[in-house]
């Protein structure tokens, strides 16, 4: 596929190839809506929040799949979390506890870094 030379405009809104008009900057009235709209709330845009709500659940899904059934902890490696597609990048909150280590949480399931990039894997005890 050859890209053309003519200057292809799209949809401000949805990103479709818009035709007609040069002056033409949406499909139609709900996509010009819809853009007014965003711009207006600044929102974020909704393909962001989920795929961050997707990673924080495919996280947690990830710790919970290396926490066996009756154990309180396990330990993994930081190859294996990532082969697991674990993204450190994203978490809930991060407890410290009174000596100073940092638990990084995904909901109810957390992690504290040990030395040579091996992870304790925790779950959030109810109290
Ligand atoms: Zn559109």
């Amino acid at each position: 596929m050859t890209a053309p030379k003519t200057e292809t405009r799209t949809c401000l809104a949805c990103g479709a190839v818009l035709r007609g008009r040069i002056d033409k900057k949406y499909c139609n009235d709900y996509c010009r809506n819809n853009y007014n709209n965003l711009q207006k709330q600044q929102a974020v845009p909704p393909s962001l929040i989920k795929d961050i709500n997707n990673s924080l659940l495919k996280n947690r899904k990830v710790l919970a799949s290396l926490l066996p059934e009756g154990e309180d902890t396990a330990k993994a490696t930081k190859d294996k979390l990532l082969r697991l597609g674990f993204h450190f990048k994203y978490l809930t909150h991060i407890y410290t506890t009174q000596t100073g280590k940092k638990y990084y949480y995904c909901y109810d399931y957390g992690y504290l870094p040990l030395d040579n990039d091996w992870f304790l894997i925790v779950r959030k005890r109810s109290d």
